[in-house]
């Protein structure tokens, strides 16, 4: 059979332990004996960026600007035991964290569904996609132990030396205090992410805040989100037939729950965390889970939702036999290569990934799955084998 080809190449993001030995198996069993990959490689495990003082992951965030698409495996986050595991001469930042800087976007986060393993919400019978704002907020606070009685305010200094105070509380007491930020530049590429990956996978976007309590900081995000719909997207959803809403936070989290899913939630950075959480948990697995950061002007990067699995690495590297899901990685691939395939109008490549993704899902609905999955799966009828971290590739294989 010849093997399938398209012309731009996929930026390709090599990580760390158990996830870089699926990855490698992933190509070898499932993609190269179909596709003719051409990637641009950057090896983005921990001794490489150490070796490049982590360069290499700025050159390969420059590489998805280059190329538009990029996979990226899961990779370690060095914290103090890292420095000391890996010799590390620092302790090099988040991966994500610097390719979501240098790519300035959303993190959309799906999970994949399998007749078999029902969601601890039953009426969930399509996917629910968080669109996560990633900057701001509490997530760069700045924060104050108040430990008598005070007068705390908010106080802006212009640039042209105009100075605007407020009252934030008189404290009579010790007390806490906190200030928070965002821009309108930040929520506006935030606004036309969401509206993007809505028209690309034709679902409608729900966007809630709580604007009725922070009339200015919650409602600029409302307002900027509306405005920019009604300027620029709303001809185009009417045409795709989807829908902008919406909806005060509270009343929001109750419609979900009633809701069948099938939707984008768009939702400021704290609350798409602690959702995000939620929502992976109630579908079954966070290794079903996929995840895509899509950046304003179109880039977008391709990545399963979980970490490196480093028990599995050990007791791997440890000879022993190891149950790890490959799932949102398989799906990570597939996605780029559905994007690539649109990008440049290739059905064959997004026919191929379609077929891997059905593959992958119906290996696991006939009863042949990973340990993880193997306790949430019930199906009359169906059997379950669970098979080692290869032998489900395999699997796979047989059934593509
Ligand atoms: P993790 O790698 O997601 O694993 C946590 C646990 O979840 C595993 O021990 C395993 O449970 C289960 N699990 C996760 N993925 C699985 C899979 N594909 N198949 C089967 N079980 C799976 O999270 P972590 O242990 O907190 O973090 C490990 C490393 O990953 C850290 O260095 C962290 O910095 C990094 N990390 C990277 C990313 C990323 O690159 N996007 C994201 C998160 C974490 P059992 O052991 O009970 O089987
Ligand atoms: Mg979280």
């Amino acid at each position: 059979m010849a093997k399938i080809k398209y012309n731009t190449p996929i930026v390709e993001m090599q990580g760390d332990e158990m996830t870089r030995i699926l990855w490698d198996w992933i190509k070898e069993i499932l993609i190269e004996p179909y596709v003719e990959l051409n990637t641009e490689f950057y090896d983005l495990g921990l001794n490489f960026r150490e070796q490049t003082k982590d360069q290499v992951t700025k050159d390969a965030a420059n590489a998805i600007k280059k190329y538009k698409v990029g996979v990226k495996c899961a990779t370690i986050t060095p914290n103090a035991q890292r420095v000391k595991e890996y010799n590390l001469s620092n302790m090099w930042l988040s991966p994500n964290g610097t390719i979501r800087a240098i790519l300035d976007g959303t993190v959309f986060r799906a999970p994949v569904l399998v007749n078999g393993i029902t969601p601890y919400i039953p009426t969930w019978t399509k996917p629910i996609t968080i669109a996560r704002h990633a900057y701001g907020d509490v997530y760069k606070n700045s924060e104050l132990y108040v430990d008598g009685p005070a007068t705390a305010e908010l106080k802006v200094t212009y640039a042209d030396g105009k100075v605007e105070t407020k009252k934030i509380a008189d404290f009579n007491g010790a007390g806490v205090l906190q200030g928070v930020h965002n821009l309108d530049k930040s929520i506006s590429s935030f606004a036309r992410s969401c509206f993007n990956y809505a028209l690309s996978t034709k679902q409608n976007v729900w966007f809630a805040t709580k604007d009725t309590i922070s009339k200015t900081y919650d409602h600029r995000f409302k307002d900027i989100f509306n405005d920019i719909y009604t300027k620029e997207y709303k001809d185009a959803f009417s045409k795709a037939g989807i829908s902008y809403d919406y909806t005060l936070i509270d009343d929001s989290v109750a419609r979900i729950v009633r809701s069948n899913g099938g939707f984008i939630w768009a939702l400021k950075n704290y609350d798409g965390d602690v959702m995000s959480d939620m929502v992976a948990t109630a579908y079954g697995s966070l290794a079903m889970m996929t995840s895509v950061l899509v950046s304003p002007d179109g880039n977008y990067e391709f990545e399963a939702a979980h970490g490196t699995v480093t028990r599995h690495y050990y007791r791997h590297l440890a000879g022993e036999e190891t149950s790890t899901n490959s799932v949102a990685t398989i799906f990570a691939w597939t996605g780029a290569f559905k994007k690539r395939g649109e990008l440049e109008d290739n059905p064959d490549l997004i026919a191929f990934a379609t077929r891997l993704e059905d593959a992958t899902v119906k290996t696991i609905e006939s009863g042949f799955m990973t340990k993880d999955l193997a306790g949430l799966f019930h199906k009359e009828g169906v059997t379950v084998t669970t098979l080692n971290s290869r032998q489900f590739l395999e699997k796979i294989a047989e059934n593509l």
